[in-house]
């Protein structure tokens, strides 16, 4: 039987950097769910559906065929055969995927594959619904949150030393607005699950979050 950890939480948590180093340390399959809503949201603006037009993504999803492979165990998404992994990263990504995750259609497709990959390895996977719908067994649940203005900062910094132009202010709004699309949508809202372990991570560097995180994962492994 395989390991789970579930990870979910907010937009700017710290979710991805967190997940991928647990995974490395303790030798799990890193699965970034996010990263395929992210290639689904591409997949609509490429063929020009806008972020309200969710009939349209319910109609056409089935076009998108979303596919992920590990390449020196950083994993690489796929949309229809090309390598989206860098493309889905930008600030309108993030948007549109908010906005098509709200399509019950695009969640059943993704859903499938992320249970598929939790399956067949030892998982770290991080997202919205992990906990509370994807896999609702999973052995440890983790919800990491942090300020909006300490995750707004975070961002803002990341985009900066990629040399992205942005100004504090949208970046903050961006991830209100994220927050809202994510918390208030019918379909797997993003809430804390009953079973998880609540971490507030605004006052708290990469390295403490990841110490606390490894000491609950090895209770709940060597259990
Ligand atoms: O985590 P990330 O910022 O890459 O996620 C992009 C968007 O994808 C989120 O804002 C959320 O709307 C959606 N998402 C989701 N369920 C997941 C992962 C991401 O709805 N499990």
């Amino acid at each position: 039987m395989s390991f789970s950890i579930a990870i979910d939480g907010p937009a700017g948590a710290g979710k991805s950097t967190i997940a991928r180093m647990l995974a490395k340390q303790l030798g799990f399959i890193y699965v970034d769910t996010g990263a395929m809503y992210r290639a689904m949201g591409c997949y609509f603006t490429d063929r020009g559906i806008a972020g309200e037009e969710l009939s349209r993504m319910a109609e056409e999803c089935s076009g998108a065929h979303i596919d992920i492979s590990y390449l020196n165990g950083e994993q690489q998404v796929f949309l229809n055969g090309e390598n989206v992994s860098v493309r889905i990263r930008s600030e309108e990504a993030g948007l549109m995927a908010s906005a098509c995750a709200r399509v019950q259609n695009v969640r059943e497709t993704l859903v499938d594959l992320q249970r598929q990959l939790a399956a067949k390895d030892n998982v770290v996977m991080d997202g919205r619904d992990i906990g509370t719908h994807v896999l609702p067994d999973a052995d440890l649940k983790i919800y990491l949150t942090a300020s909006c203005q300490t995750r707004a900062l975070r961002r803002f910094n990341e985009l900066r030393e990629k040399g992205v132009l942005c100004s504090l202010q949208d970046v903050e709004e961006d991830i209100r607005k994220r927050d809202r699309q994510d918390m208030e949508r019918e379909i797997s809202p993003l809430r804390m699950a009953e079973d998880a372990v609540l971490l507030d991570s605004s006052d708290l560097t990469v390295e403490e979050v990841l110490e606390k995180m490894k000491s609950l994962a090895r209770t709940r492994y060597e259990k």
